[in-house]
């Protein structure tokens, strides 16, 4: 470990209320359980925490990454020489219409105005609290390249039908840290329709927001009404739901913010019809997924009005192996791993497949996943 990295991870163990890692092995936080070390791990567990995180990474000059729980990357074998960020304790706190707030470990229940997004306004106001001043790292994660295709699901971009019934208070508050699962059983207990298509997607709230996580027709950009975000360099700001594009897999966020806290609409249902749909998309979900090994689910996006796991179904590819990895027998846009697998596996198996669909097909299938440490 260099001598600024070591630094760094001194200070922050000193000034930090969350954990600090050094050379802490991706595998344990990703779903591929792949992935060699971070030069460090910071659990941020308070805004304070993040501030400080950033006041050293600047001083140091250390790229940083932020991870959710790593359901949607793929993570080199070297691993990656920078700091890996990951939201904890206070950003896990859930606040349903009627003010009740779950979990966030030791911080109890708390009225809004204890909320990072409120800004002393209620959360009604754009705008921005300065929090911290430091010189931006560059992120780690590679985004894929942005897509060029249409929209083609519901998409309702924030706003709501007439013919919703709001919940009284109307607005679903959750830290970035929250599970997805945790909240979809949230709005599921406190009646609020809307979330059932999330069922069964893994991953933290900041995570699915990130890549606008959804299915073919629904995704969660359609239900932000704002979003708080740390904007390295600047400090908290506020993002009007409709101000992102929420394209297909994408959020449009500038790729410096860190998502905190989202306000999340609220639309009452029928518990039983809940129930149903969610019944029904985890079926559809178990019958079409290879749930019982590890992947970091679709590897490529959807060319327009095509599906890439038919297009490399068609090419013969389900069951090709390299190493201890594998294209999914059951959904060819899956790559699953067996326990010796590496990264290098995987990623030999992502490019063959993108030289033979674009043989095949003339078509450049572009990654869902994102990347760490695979730069050069
Ligand atoms: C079995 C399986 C099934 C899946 N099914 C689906 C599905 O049906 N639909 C779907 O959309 N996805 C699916 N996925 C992919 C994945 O679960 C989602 O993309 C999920 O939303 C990622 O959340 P995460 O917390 O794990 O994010 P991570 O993988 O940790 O990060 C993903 C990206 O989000 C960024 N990010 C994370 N947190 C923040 C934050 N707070 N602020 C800013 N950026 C952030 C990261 O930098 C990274 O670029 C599946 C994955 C698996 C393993």
């Amino acid at each position: 470990m260099s001598d600024a990295f070591l630094c760094a991870w001194q200070e922050l163990s000193r000034q930090l209320k969350g954990e600090v890692f050094k050379d802490e092995p991706m595998a344990r936080h990703t779903s591929y359980r792949l992935g060699g070390p971070a030069a460090l791990y910071v659990e941020c567990a308070t805004l304070r925490d993040l501030s400080a995180t950033f006041a050293v990474l600047g001083a140091y000059q250390l790229p940083w990454a932020i991870l959710g729980k790593g359901s949607n990357i793929l993570v080199a074998d070297q691993g990656w020489r920078g700091a890996v960020l990951t939201l904890t304790e206070e950003f896990k706190r859930l606040r349903l219409p009627d003010e009740q707030t779950v979990g966030g470990r030791g911080e109890g229940a708390r009225d809004a105005t204890g909320w990072i997004g409120d800004f002393g306004n209620g959360g009604r106001e754009k705008g921005r609290r300065h929090v911290g001043n430091h010189r931006d790292g560059a992120r780690g994660i590679v985004p894929p390249p942005s897509s060029s295709q249409p929209f083609g699901g519901r998409y309702t971009h924030g706003q709501q039908s007439t013919a919703d019934t709001q919940v009284p208070g109307g607005l679903l508050v959750a830290g970035a840290g929250v599970l997805l699962s945790t909240l979809v059983q949230a709005a599921f207990k406190g009646g609020i329709r809307g979330f059932e298509f999330a069922v069964g997607i893994p991953g933290t709230l900041g995570g699915a927001l990130a890549m606008n996580a959804g299915t073919a027709k629904e995704w969660i950009g359609s239900v932000v009404r704002s979003l708080t975000v740390y904007r390295s360099g600047s400090g908290l700001a506020r993002i009007e739901g409709d101000e992102l594009p929420w394209n297909y897999r994408q959020s449009g966020l500038p790729a410096a913010d860190i998502i905190l806290e989202a306000e999340l609409w609220a639309t009452s249902g029928h518990t039983g019809q809940i129930r149903a749909k969610m019944e029904a998309a985890l079926n559809r979900r178990k019958r079409s997924q290879p749930l019982t090994k590890p992947s970091a689910g679709s590897i490529f996006k959807n060319p327009p009005d095509q599906s890439a796991g038919a297009l490399i179904d068609a090419l013969g590819l389900k069951g090709f192996t390299i190493g201890g990895a594998e294209v999914s027998p059951l959904h060819a846009n899956f790559i699953v791993t067996n326990g010796s697998a590496t990264a290098a596996d995987v990623l030999a198996i992502i490019l063959m497949i993108k030289q033979r669909v674009k043989e095949a097909y003339g078509i450049e299938l572009q990654n869902e996943i994102r990347f760490l440490g695979f730069e050069g």
